[in-house]
């Protein structure tokens, strides 16, 4: 059997008829034709949910991810989105309190509108005590921005399973090359595909893997067919197309990102570098265990002139880009704090870093350049 990398390139092998593309075509339309007995020899009825623009992705996403079935959606949000449509009022979900902002701040609202109850855990041990009465549904993202926090994703598994909850995991940062949470007893997956899936800055879309085609799964499915977020077939063609150097993307970037962390740990204008594949970062253990290969290609430096000083590093950088975002092909720099806005737990001091593929010399010399710079002010 061929190996992930391989069958990645491939898009799984699948050719189209009648010309054998070894590209998938493009698949435009929103309806298909029923024969004059009413039949759909196309097996398709509409495009809202079936459209075959997103098979090439949702089968290699699938395998990536060793689940049942998998499901493409108009961004990470939608996905996510889709999770919660599928729980009923009344039902208690329990997430970390350090995760993706946006999606931390629609919980908030969601909940409250919705008739969930909702409990925010800052580490295992606060997860494991919330556990100890029923759940329903547990939410991690692991490393979860912005300090890339690692949490134990079997040991949550087995935590939610015994609450009689399922384990949701976004798995955006850590991608199916370095992690494969349902094989760690994830219930779902979820990966804003607008990241490293995607890796061009040029596509929102988001994914669900789920383990088992269960009865939760089809109320994702049908949130997705009701609720209608659904990407548009360019965009789940262009995911296709960036998919298939996932493994070359990441693993480059990933390799890049651990030597900047290495070079900066001790660099004199910054108080930490956050990212998990440093011994010193509190994750390291589990990363080591649950992450095989690499531990990501995000990385957080807090900077020792504050606030204002990072907010000086994030505009003298050369190659990086300043914007928000993560994972493509170019490197991204954010002074996170002031975007997240008020409220927010992220050090004013911190800058979040997204290495992409540019040459790892490049990118150290110029966030040195720009590290001088600041802290001569
Ligand atoms: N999850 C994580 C970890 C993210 O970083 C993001 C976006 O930044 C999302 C979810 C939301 O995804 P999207 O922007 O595709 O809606």
């Amino acid at each position: 059997m061929s190996s992930l990398e391989t069958l990645t390139v491939h898009g799984l092998g699948r050719v189209a008829e009648p010309y054998r593309d070894i590209v998938p075509p493009i698949h435009m339309a929103s309806t298909f034709e029923r024969d004059p007995d009413g039949s759909l020899p196309g097996g398709r009825i509409y495009a809202r949910d079936l459209s075959p623009a997103y098979d090439p992705a949702e089968a290699l996403l699938c395998r990536l991810e060793g689940g049942a079935a998998a499901a493409l959606f108009a961004s990470g949000m939608a996905a996510a989105s889709a999770v919660l449509l599928a729980l009923k009022p009344g039902m208690r979900i329990v997430a970390p309190r350090d995760m993706y902002w946006s999606l931390r701040n629609w919980l908030v609202s969601f909940t409250g509108n919705w008739g969930l109850a909702l409990d925010f855990y800052a580490d295992s041990d606060e997860l494991a005590a919330l556990l100890a009465r029923p759940a329903d549904l547990v939410w991690v993202e692991t490393p979860a921005n912005p300090t890339w926090e690692v949490l134990d994703i079997a040991q949550a598994a087995g935590r939610a399973h015994a609450a009689g909850a399922r384990l949701v995991v976004d798995s955006t940062v850590s991608t199916p090359v370095f992690t494969q949470p349902l094989a760690l007893g994830a219930d779902i997956v979820m990966h804003s595909a607008t990241k490293y899936l995607n890796g061009h800055s040029d596509v929102v879309a988001g994914a669900l893997i789920t383990r088992a085609e269960d009865d939760f799964w089809s109320r994702i499915r049908t949130a997705r067919q009701n609720g209608g977020a659904v990407p548009g077939p360019f965009e789940a063609w262009l995911l296709a197309r960036g998919l298939r150097t996932l493994f070359p993307r990441v693993r480059t970037a990933a390799a890049s990102a651990l030597r900047i962390a290495q070079h900066f740990e001790h660099h004199p204008a910054l108080v930490a570098v956050l990212y998990p594949g440093l011994p010193s970062h509190p994750g390291y253990d589990i990363a080591c265990r649950q992450m095989k290969g690499g531990f990501g290609a995000m990385l957080s430096l807090r900077v020792k002139g504050g606030e204002g000083a990072a907010r000086r590093v994030a505009g003298t950088v050369k190659i990086f880009r300043r914007a928000t975002s993560l994972g493509s092909v170019e490197s991204l720099i954010e002074h996170r704090g002031p975007i997240e806005g008020p409220g927010t737990r992220c050090p004013l001091d911190l800058l979040r870093i997204s290495v992409g593929i540019e040459g790892t010399d490049d990118l150290i010399a110029d966030l040195e350049q720009a590290l001088r710079d600041a802290s001569q002010d």
